[in-house]
């Protein structure tokens, strides 16, 4: 248990309370959203008890953990069975299987039936036909993030941003390295995260 282990490691009273929780407390492929981008993707999110999330492209389901803690519930709908499992892990490490449901399949077509999210948290997949497929099944007030690496995920998100307003913000992170003898900056692909309210 990922969770039980680096807690005990660590010597700490539980799991924080700030979201972000470090990478090694998921278990994943690599493909996660990483710690300081997730704090700024749940902060847009803005998670309230009781509130329903939909993470589209899952991943590990880290953002769905993280949204779970702070008193919700989560459908995380991802394509691959592999990942799929980690998200089931996750949730039963964190004890939270209860509240985040493992759909595996492809969105748009794997979000028929669900019951209608507060939030929407799209980190894979995105093109223009899920977009106009996912904005057309939410309610008005829904809260929709979604983050782009690739250029082209980027160019969609700028047409969004012009056509339905919201905001548009790039985060370029960079982290302290070994230079030879000396240390520098390594930077991470930077993220463009458009959050906006339908
Ligand atoms: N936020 C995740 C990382 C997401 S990586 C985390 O923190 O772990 C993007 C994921 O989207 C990949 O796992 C990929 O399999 C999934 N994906 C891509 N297109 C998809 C689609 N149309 N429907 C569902 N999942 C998709």
């Amino acid at each position: 248990d990922l969770v039980a282990v680096a807690l005990e490691a660590s010597g700490s009273g539980g799991i924080p309370r700030s979201s972000g929780l470090a990478d090694d407390l998921f278990a994943h492929n690599g493909q996660i959203t990483k710690r300081p981008v997730r704090a700024l993707a749940l902060s847009a999110l803005a998670p309230r008890p009781g509130e329903r999330l939909w993470d589209i492209g899952a991943g590990s389901g880290s953002i769905s953990v993280e949204w779970a803690l702070c008193g919700g519930a989560a459908d995380a709908i991802e394509a691959r069975e592999d990942r799929a499992a980690n998200i089931r892990n996750n949730a039963v490490a964190f004890g939270l299987a209860h509240r985040i449901a493992v759909i595996v399949g492809t969105a748009p077509g794997a979000l028929a039936g669900l019951e209608t999210p507060d939030a929407v948290f799209i980190g894979g997949g995105l093109d223009a036909a899920m977009f106009d497929a996912v904005w057309s099944q939410i309610a008005p007030g829904t809260r929709l993030v979604a983050h782009a690496v690739t250029l082209e995920t980027e160019t969609l998100l700028v047409e969004l941003n012009l056509r339905h307003g919201g905001d548009l913000m790039r985060v370029e992170i960079a982290h302290a390295g070994a230079l030879g003898r000396y240390r520098s900056w390594e930077a991470a692909r930077p993220v463009v995260q458009w959050s906006v309210v339908r």
